[in-house]
């Protein structure tokens, strides 16, 4: 969850389950969600947008790529063995050059196809912040053998949008710890050499 401490909007950002813990988090602070981003339509990332859409009102976002893949969550369901979540219907599609707000925090979307085709990743720049959903983690990179995924495709969206930003930026990954650009670019081994 992002949220402006001014303005108390916020946008939540892959709500995959526990839709209690974040209603709670944003009753603790007080907070207006406006909007539920999806970087990608996994069920992990997914599975929870219905709900928090009903008790916020706010809008649900995805890149139209992916919504192939949010017809198959009941696939995705059987993949770990969790039931069905209810069906998830999105508000509009994300890609390059849009931007998402929550008060005064902007991010940029970028469109990073190959974990997923419709993968995004949101830069805050002013933040120097990365979400970067599936696409990049801390030594290592989004799995590619899933439907819809190509290891060609994300490594072009690593060495094209992902590695062009600042080394300061924090990468915040989908699982897993932080880290930087600067860091990844220097020593993850999908990307070195
Ligand atoms: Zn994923």
């Amino acid at each position: 969850m992002v949220g402006d401490e001014q303005t108390k909007e916020a946008m939540v950002i892959d709500p995959g389950d526990d839709i209690e813990e974040v209603m709670a988090v944003v009753q603790r602070y007080g907070l207006t969600v406006k909007q539920i981003v999806v970087t990608h339509a996994h069920i992990d990332h997914v599975g929870g947008a219905m709900k928090l859409k009903r008790l916020t009102g706010a809008p649900v976002l995805l890149n139209q790529n992916d919504y192939a893949l949010l017809k198959m969550l009941d696939v995705q369901a059987s993949w770990i063995g969790m039931p069905t979540p209810e069906a998830v219907t999105i508000d509009a599609s994300l890609d390059t050059g849009d931007k998402v707000q929550a008060g005064s925090l902007v991010a940029e979307v970028l469109h990073t196809p190959g974990h997923t085709e419709g993968s995004i990743c949101l830069y805050f720049s002013a933040e120097q912040k990365l979400l970067a959903g599936d696409t990049l983690f801390a030594g290592s990179i989004g799995r590619t053998d899933l439907p819809g995924g190509s290891y060609e495709k994300i490594m072009r969206s690593l060495r094209g949008p992902v590695l062009a930003l600042p080394d300061e930026t924090v990468v915040v990954p989908g699982h897993g710890p932080l880290t930087t650009i600067g860091i990844e670019r220097e020593s993850n081994p999908f990307l070195v050499g």
